[in-house]
């Protein structure tokens, strides 16, 4: 079938997730054909730096037979086995062991689950089981942030703090948003360190207003992903621990995407030097092989679920399925055994630090951030009051088609631009993102004069 043909087959019956159903059955889709190391190649045989890992999963990029070979061979072992009813299976057990090894501090137990979205459900289940079993059933509100991503599902996109998302569903009634540390867009006056103070205190104050007695959990990304890369100040993170020390709260952190490598670090919790008391993960686990995700949970927490009886009456039936978890054993080894993360932190990281820094020098460049393997661009008009072209932030998909043109997969948040590129790129490599980048703002600077 030629490309146009697949392209009338897909309008016809394919309803994409996030997106404009009307326009995608104008402007017709991308049919992505092969991938090989960190490149993408469409039906016409364009080849793309994929500078999104997929989306923010294959951080090893799209060469590891390994995790398939590990996939195929436990799928003609035992392609499924459930995990209800005291049963279990090798390779869940192995991969909550090594999780158990490479998550940060005593967080030693997990819960399987099939994404980030359920795992984030998961996560609601057990805050309330805890503070039930501590005879605490007040303790039912969860922070989150505004402009968070926690997932699609009910659960998940009500933690989440998106406005787009909420005007479409009716979100859980226990749970409040706060300020996000988006220094960029609405640090104003202050300087980042300033502003990162000011954002963790806004946790402080709403805590107050709810009573201390009332909330059960303050959720995060370390950083938020599809919001826009928001990297908050250095100050934020230790200025959020100084108020989470002074509560009975649960931290949760959503390591969907900052999981498995990408500050440089095994999870951002490491990078930011704090405890969580759960961590959700997907996306990267299994290298984007194979769905699934999880939660681990501390030993604060596990010890009262585990210790005080009684069924925890969750699950998905996909939970910690076999071929699912060969595959993060694959993903995990691979990391591992080719100190993949040790080189993002020393080498790869830094490179890519100084090359795309030098991208704020472009006239339409209003920020370059960039830690570990993502990075960050805000498009402006004007670079002195960060005003943006439009109010409708049509610059991004302007400077997101420009960029596939040059070669590039960038993604557009508004009129943010942001990378996440394999963790296994090479700096000749990070060396042609930043070219293939800077070729786009160029066309995309003509393109809006
Ligand atoms: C992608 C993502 C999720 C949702 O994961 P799914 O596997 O798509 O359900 C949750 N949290 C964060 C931070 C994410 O980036």
């Amino acid at each position: 079938m030629n490309k146009s043909q697949l392209q009338q087959r897909d309008r016809e019956h394919f309803l994409h997730p996030f997106t404009d159903f009307h326009d995608l059955g104008k402007q017709g889709t991308r049919v992505i054909t092969h991938a090989e190391g960190a490149y993408i190649i469409d039906i016409d045989g364009h080849r793309m730096l994929d500078g999104m890992s997929g989306l923010w999963c294959c951080n090893l990029g799209y060469s590891r037979n390994e995790i398939a070979d590990a996939i195929y061979e436990q799928l003609k072992t035992l392609p499924f086995y459930n995990s209800f009813f005291q049963c279990t299976t090798v390779p869940s057990i192995e991969l909550a062991n090594a999780l158990a090894e490479v998550a940060p501090g005593d967080m030693n137990n997990v819960f399987f689950t099939g994404s980030g979205s359920e795992a984030n459900d998961t996560n609601l289940r057990l805050i309330r089981r805890y503070w039930d079993l501590q005879q605490q059933p007040d303790k039912r509100i969860i922070i989150s942030r505004k402009n968070a991503y926690h997932g699609s599902t009910i659960g998940g996109a009500s933690l989440g703090g998106m406005s787009g998302m909420h005007k479409q569903f009716q979100a859980l009634d226990y749970i409040e948003h706060i300020q996000q540390p988006y220094w960029f867009g609405e640090g104003g006056e202050m300087s980042p360190e300033e502003f990162g103070v000011y954002a963790a205190r806004c946790l402080d104050e709403k805590i107050q207003q709810l009573g201390p007695d009332k909330v059960a959990a303050f959720i995060a990304e370390p950083i938020q992903g599809a919001g826009g890369v928001i990297i908050p100040p250095q100050t934020y993170w230790p200025e959020v621990k100084k108020v989470l020390d002074q509560y009975d709260i649960l931290l949760v952190m959503d390591e969907v995407i900052f999981g498995f490598g990408r500050t440089g670090e095994w999870f951002g919790a490491d990078y930011y030097g704090m405890q969580p008391d759960l961590m959700t993960f997907a996306k990267a686990v299994t290298n984007g092989y194979f769905p699934l995700g999880g939660t681990m949970v501390s030993d604060r927490l596990a010890d009262v679920i585990k210790g005080k009886g009684g069924e925890f009456t969750h699950g998905y039936t996909y939970s910690a399925h076999p071929a699912a978890c060969m595959a993060g054993l694959a993903t995990i080894n691979i990391l591992r055994s080719e100190n993949i993360i040790e080189n993002v932190r020393d080498n790869t990281g830094p490179y890519l630090a100084k090359r795309w820094a030098e991208l704020a020098d472009h006239p339409i460049v209003g920020e370059a951030r960039s830690l570990g393997m993502v990075g960050a661009l805000e498009l402006v008009r004007d670079k002195g009051s960060r005003a943006r072209f439009d109010d409708d932030c049509t610059a991004g998909g302007v400077c997101r088609d420009m960029s596939i043109k040059n070669g590039l997969v960038m993604r557009a948040t508004g009129d943010t631009m942001i990378i996440a590129p394999p963790l296994i790129i090479t700096n000749q490599q990070v060396d042609e993102l930043v070219e293939k980048a800077r070729r786009a703002l160029d066309d995309t600077a003509e393109a809006l004069a």
